[in-house]
C-alpha cells in the first residue's frame, strides 16, 4: 500500500503580502480542514506531518545572500534596502508586507521536509500545498512568489544524487524553475500553461528547450485560453510519459497549481476537477517517488477541492462527492467534484485543439530526437 503525507502547520497559512492580496494562504488551511472532514488522516498509510522551520541558510542554494537579507530587512520594517530593487512594490504583484520573510520562508521548510521524507522512503508521496512558488528568481520576487521552494527542494534532491523530473501544471509558466535548470540535464522540466501571449509571465514558448547540456531538458506546452479537459488529456499522454520514461527519473516533482480551473478569476483555462484529477493521477504514476507541491489557485471555493482530490490520488483514497456536513456548514461548499462543465463554443474548442496539435508536433520534432525518441 502506498504511503502519503500532507505537510501542514499554521505557519503555512500566513499571508506573505497582507490579508487583501489575491494569493490567500488560508486556502492551505481550508484544504487541510476538508481532508480532515473526510477523515483522510485516520489510516496509518496517510499522515499529517508538521513542517520544519527553514533558516536563511536553506535559501542560499538558490537565492543570493543580498536578496535574502533584503527580504528580511524589508519584512522587519527597516529602510536599508529599496524594495523596488527586488521587485516589491505596493502597487504591483508583490507588495512588501511586515512579516513577509517569516511567512515566505515557511513553505521552503515544508518543501524541504517533504523532499526529505520521500528521498528517505518514509513515504511514497508527500504534498506541500503551500509550496510550488515557481516564479521567484535568485535575486527578486516575481508573480506572488518570494522564495522558490521548488528549486530549493529540487537542488536538495540533486544533492542526494537523484535525477528529477519536474512537471508543472499551474496555469502560469514555471519560469523560475526552468531558468534554474536551463543548462542542466539532471533535471527535466515540463511546464503546461496558458500561452505567454495571454498570461504572466509571458515566457514558456515551445522553442524554449534548454541550452548546452540542458538542450531538450526544458519542455514547454503552451495552451490557448479555454483549453479544457479534453485538450489537456489529449496532449499529456503523447508527450509526458515518453519523455519522462526515457529520462528515467528517481523522483517526480509536480507543481499542482489549481489556477487552471474554469472558475479561476486570474486565468482563462478551462479544466474541471475531473480533468485535473486525471492529470494528477497520470503524473503520480510516472515514478514510485513523488514530491507534490501546490501553486496558484485564486477561486476560494475551488482550490481546497482540487487539492483534496489530488491528495486522494497520492493516498490512494476516494472521497464521496457529498462534502461532510460540518465543512458544508462552515464554508457553504456542497460537492467535491464539479457538477457542471464550462460552456465553450465549438469554434473556440477547435482553435484550442488545433493550437495543441501544432505544439505537440513541434515538441515531437524539436525535443524528442534529443532523447533518442
Ligand atoms: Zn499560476
Amino acid at each position: 500500500m502506498s504511503k502519503a503525507a500532507f505537510i501542514y502547520g499554521e505557519t503555512l497559512t500566513n499571508p506573505f503580502f497582507g490579508e487583501e492580496h489575491v494569493l490567500k494562504p488560508s486556502r492551505i488551511q481550508y484544504t487541510y480542514e476538508l481532508l480532515e472532514c473526510y477523515k483522510a488522516f485516520r489510516e496509518p498509510s496517510s499522515r499529517v506531518i508538521p513542517p520544519r522551520e527553514a533558516t536563511s541558510d536553506d535559501l542560499l542554494p538558490f537565492h543570493t545572500p543580498g536578496y535574502t537579507e533584503a527580504v528580511k530587512s524589508i519584512s522587519d520594517g527597516e529602510t536599508r534596502f529599496d524594495p523596488a530593487a527586488y521587485n516589491f512594490s505596493p502597487y504591483g504583484d508583490n507588495p512588501p508586507y511586515p512579516g513577509m520573510f517569516e511567512a515566505a520562508i515557511a513553505p521552503v521548510g515544508a518543501s524541504l521536509l517533504a523532499a526529505q521524507i520521500v528521498a528517505d522512503r518514509e513515504v511514497d508521496a508527500a504534498f506541500n500545498a503551500s509550496g510550488g512558488l515557481h516564479h521567484a528568481a535568485p535575486n527578486r520576487a516575481s508573480g506572488f512568489c518570494i522564495f522558490n521552494d521548488v528549486v530549493i527542494a529540487i537542488k536538495y534532491l540533486l544533492g542526494r544524487g537523484m535525477r528529477v523530473a519536474y512537471i508543472d501544471i499551474d496555469a502560469h509558466h514555471g519560469d523560475g524553475v526552468q531558468n534554474a535548470f536551463y543548462s542542466s540535464n539532471k533535471v527535466i522540466t515540463i511546464s503546461f500553461h496558458e500561452w505567454g501571449k495571454f498570461l504572466f509571465p509571458g515566457t514558456g514558448d515551445v522553442d524554449e528547450i534548454g541550452t548546452g547540456d540542458g538542450a531538450g531538458y526544458s519542455v514547454n506546452i503552451p495552451f490557448l485560453p479555454h483549453a479544457d479537459d479534453e485538450t489537456y488529456l489529449w496532449v499529456f499522454p503523447q508527450l509526458v510519459p515518453p519523455l519522462v520514461e526515457s529520462f528515467k527519473p528517481d523522483i517526480v516533482v509536480t507543481q499542482l497549481g489549481a489556477d487552471t480551473h474554469y472558475l479561476d478569476p486570474l486565468t482563462h483555462l478551462a479544466l474541471t476537477t475531473d480533468g485535473y484529477t486525471e492529470l494528477v493521477r497520470r503524473m503520480g504514476s510516472l515514478s514510485p517517488r513523488w514530491l507534490a507541491l501546490g501553486g496558484g489557485g485564486y477561486a476560494e471555493g475551488v482550490v481546497p477541492r482540487m487539492w483534496t482530490l489530488a491528495y486522494g490520488v497520492m493516498a490512494g483514497m476516494e472521497w464521496p462527492d457529498e462534502i461532510p456536513p460540518e465543512y458544508q456548514e462552515r464554508y457553504g461548499i456542497k460537492r467535491l467534484r464539479d457538477s457542471e462543465k464550462p460552456a465553450i463554443d465549438d469554434s473556440i474548442k477547435q482553435q484550442t485543439h488545433h493550437f495543441a496539435e501544432v505544439v505537440v508536433k513541434e515538441i515531437k520534432e524539436r525535443v524528442f530526437p534529443l532523447h533518442g525518441l
